[in-house]
């Protein structure tokens, strides 16, 4: 090990030791010698594993949130208390700096809705209207329903598809291909002149519950209505057409788009001791869909990075950097929040020092994506090391959060808290979106790992340095 790096270690243990004393300024822009620095960070970071494994107050919390407003869809008045509610708490709590940050989101309203099958047998059909779906006339749609597996299988029976309600009974495969059906299936089954469109809700398992989320339309062709049913339904109705026994059903759809509605993303801060004005944002979206209660998707996220800055204020811990919670709206259906605070922060992305967001479930962590330069990985997978108690010392590259995305486009390093997701899609967006599906412990240990990443990012004596690969769209 070169001199110049041996004294700048010592000086930089020294700066992590005296973690609770004001250390020595280090210049920025200096090489961290990462293993030994953090390493020295390791009896604070396992108080803050302590502390924040000692109890239940962000499941508590969670629950509090979900039983007080329910499900919180973007310009809905529920989402607008519990941004209320979440700002007087942070008052509460003695955070610095707590204030709301206007954006304008998209205002989807669901109204009244129903599916009933009519031949070869009425029944009530569970289903959901995708998120941005059109409505049906007032009497609803009554076609003929073509089931199909995949585009190649809709290709193929393109010349039946007219005038035709159009079922995707797409199975699952996981998150990110099957949903393909849901974004774009309004599109492609009008791209084939069906009337309306159905999905095999988006999960591998269910209990006759459908899912939600949002759909796109492009102006090439007609907008349809598009609505997700039971998965148990579409391999029924899937069946039936093997048989050779015709399908017909009613949808009855009031869906419709309002103008754009004001809504915020709320902020709280623990004001950095030294550096103030770098920042280091942990994240999780206040919004949800307008079914179920939005525990999972996304209010654990937003309780977790809350109590991992109230963990540090409890133990007296205050970084050298400014950490900032921040609740984002609209992440389900526009990602105004995250734009938002883009545009409203551009001149100060350059002195954020790391994004992170959970927003994949607080179940069981297992580490963090990362998304920046190969130094600024090389150094968080160290940080990562001291999770090694709690098993979230997986370190991996790419990652980040839709709501810091546009932040991350601009150079800002990104980081997922990732998780043991195994059931996150059973619930997703769903009626069963609730808090008692989740484990306190486990999402202690969230904490715990929001806390340590995001505590050693704030106190390191360097920035992290930035440069490598951006997310898309830059
Ligand atoms: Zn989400």
């Amino acid at each position: 090990m070169r001199h110049a790096s041996i004294a700048r270690t010592l000086l930089l243990t020294a700066a992590v030791v005296a973690t609770r004393l004001p250390a020595p300024a280090a210049a920025s822009g200096q090489q961290v010698d990462d293993s030994a620095t953090i390493a020295g960070y390791r009896a604070t970071t396992d108080r803050l594993i302590a502390a924040a494994t000692s109890d239940s107050a962000a499941w508590l919390r969670l629950a509090e949130l979900t039983d007080r407003f329910g499900n919180r869809l973007s310009g809905s008045e529920s989402l607008e208390r519990a941004l209320d509610w979440v700002l007087d708490r942070m008052r509460e709590d003695g955070l610095d700096n707590v204030h709301a940050e206007r954006a304008m989101v998209p205002h989807w309203v669901r109204g009244n809705e129903s599916l009933q099958l009519v031949e070869p047998r009425p029944a009530r059909l569970p289903m959901l209207g995708l998120g941005g779906s059109i409505s049906t006339p007032p009497e609803g749609i009554t076609a003929p329903v073509l089931v199909v597996s995949d585009t190649l299988e809709l290709a193929a029976h393109a010349a039946e598809a007219r005038g035709k309600i159009v079922l995707f009974d797409a199975p699952y495969v996981n998150y990110g291909v099957t949903v393909q059906y849901r974004a774009h299936g309004a599109v492609w089954a009008s791209r084939v002149g069906a009337v309306a469109a159905l999905l095999r809700s988006v999960s591998p398992f269910e209990m006759r519950e459908p899912h939600t989320g949002v759909t796109y339309y492009d102006s090439t062709v007609r907008r349809i209505p598009f609505a997700a049913i039971a998965i148990e339904d579409a391999a029924m109705l899937h069946r039936m057409q093997r048989r050779g026994q015709p399908v017909v059903v009613t949808l009855k759809m009031e869906a419709r788009t309002l103008p754009d509605a004001p809504s915020r993303n709320v902020i709280g801060e623990l004001r950095g001791r030294e550096r103030p004005d770098e920042v280091v944002v942990v994240s999780g979206h206040m919004d949800s869909w307008d079914v179920g209660t939005g525990a999972m998707d996304d209010g654990g996220g937003v309780m977790v990075a809350w109590e991992a800055l109230r963990v540090m204020k409890r133990l007296g811990l205050r970084p050298r950097r400014t950490v900032r919670v921040v609740g984002w709206t609209n992440e389900e259906n526009g990602d105004r929040g995250g734009e938002a605070y883009r545009d409203a922060h551009a001149p100060q992305l350059d002195d954020h020092a790391l994004a992170i967001e959970s927003d994949g479930g607080v179940f069981r962590p297992t580490g963090f994506g990362f998304t920046g330069s190969d130094s600024a990985f090389a150094i968080v997978r160290q940080i990562g090391r001291l999770l090694d108690g709690i098993g979230a010392d997986t370190i991996t590259k790419g990652g980040g959060g839709t709501d810091i995305g546009p932040m991350m486009e601009r150079g800002v390093p990104g980081m997922g808290l990732n998780d043991d997701g195994t059931r996150y899609f059973w619930y997703h967006h769903s009626d069963a979106d609730t808090v008692d599906k989740l484990d306190p412990a486990e999402m202690a240990k969230c904490v715990a790992a929001m806390a340590v990443m995001a505590y050693v990012v704030a106190d390191l004596p360097v920035k992290l340095p930035r440069g490598g690969p951006r997310p898309a769209g830059e």
